[in-house]
């Protein structure tokens, strides 16, 4: 399927690895320019590289942290004009509802809710002025299936859940989409992390803690980079014009529920 979204302009943050990466490369695949942003510059270039290699595409990288009003301005000032945002940030620490500080809540709430509510306010004038854009947020399974040691992030992104509700609404007249994709278990960096954790506090082999999480989904397997992008790709593409303000579910039918 033609996407039509070929020549447009794409800022993908957090996107030298996992999800934000994979949205990357289905953009590019479908012929989209994008400026990238993580922090760490060297395996940022290489994911640049290899996709400019791949899809012979425009990359510009940006190593900055998006979470820091710097770090913004940094990425927003080489991305100028975009007609796709794709917002995404590393997730909170997991831990006990007792032991989190207001400065712990401050820092997941400026990650995965204003960092992404900042974003879409730079981004979405240009996109209302020139009558297309798509934005897709990078948020959790969380949002509709909170997990209890993540309570940061479970609170977080209920707020950019709240926001992303109301706001789509009042952009969709100009030709603007906003929606949220919610990733199940995907076989990442942080999926290898959460799954660390699990092992050393249960004694078990990390296999051993990917294989009970792997249990737990119905498919029976973690979800994909790749999976995951075309997904984004297909929000941002002529084709989603009609898609606003969903929280979509890419978790492997490991939420249960009728609707
Ligand atoms: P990942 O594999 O750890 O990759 C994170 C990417 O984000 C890396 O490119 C990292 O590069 C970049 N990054 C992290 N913090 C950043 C910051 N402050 N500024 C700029 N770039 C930053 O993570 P992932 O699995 O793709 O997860 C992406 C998001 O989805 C996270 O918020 C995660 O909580 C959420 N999620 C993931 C899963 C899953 O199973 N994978 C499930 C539910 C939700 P640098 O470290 O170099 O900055």
């Amino acid at each position: 399927m033609d996407l039509g979204i070929r020549g447009r302009r794409a800022l993908v943050c957090a996107a030298s690895r996992g999800l934000g990466l994979g949205c990357a490369r289905a953009l590019a695949e479908a012929g989209v320019d994008l400026v990238m942003n993580a922090r760490g510059a060297a395996a940022l270039e290489a994911a640049a590289q290899a996709i400019r290699d791949d899809f012979g595409v425009q990359v510009t990288a940006v190593a900055a942290d998006i979470t820091t009003p710097e770090g913004r301005a940094a990425v927003t000032a080489a991305a100028d004009q975009v007609d796709i945002l794709v917002t995404n940030a590393g997730g909170p620490p997991p831990g006990m509802w007792s032991d989190w500080s207001r400065d712990d809540f401050i820092r997941a709430l400026d990650a995965n809710m204003l960092t992404p509510i900042a974003l879409m306010q730079w981004a979405l004038p240009g996109m209302i002025d020139r009558r297309w854009g798509r934005v897709v947020n990078i948020t959790s399974q969380s949002v509709k299936s909170p997990i209890p040691a993540l309570g940061l992030s479970n609170s977080a992104r209920a707020g950019l859940t709240g926001f992303v509700a109301g706001t789509s609404r009042q952009v969709a007249p100009q030709g603007v989409t906003i929606n949220n994709l919610l990733p199940g278990i995907h076989a990442t960096d942080r999926a290898i992390q959460l799954d660390r954790g699990v092992a050393q506090a249960e004694g078990i082999t990390l296999a051993e803690a990917a294989a009970r999480r792997a249990a737990t989904i119905p498919v029976r397997r973690y979800g994909t980079a790749e999976e995951f992008g075309a997904t984004c790709a297909f929000l941002c593409s002529v084709h989603a014009g009609f898609i606003v303000g969903q929280n979509i579910s890419l978790d492997g039918g490991a939420f249960v529920g009728t609707i």
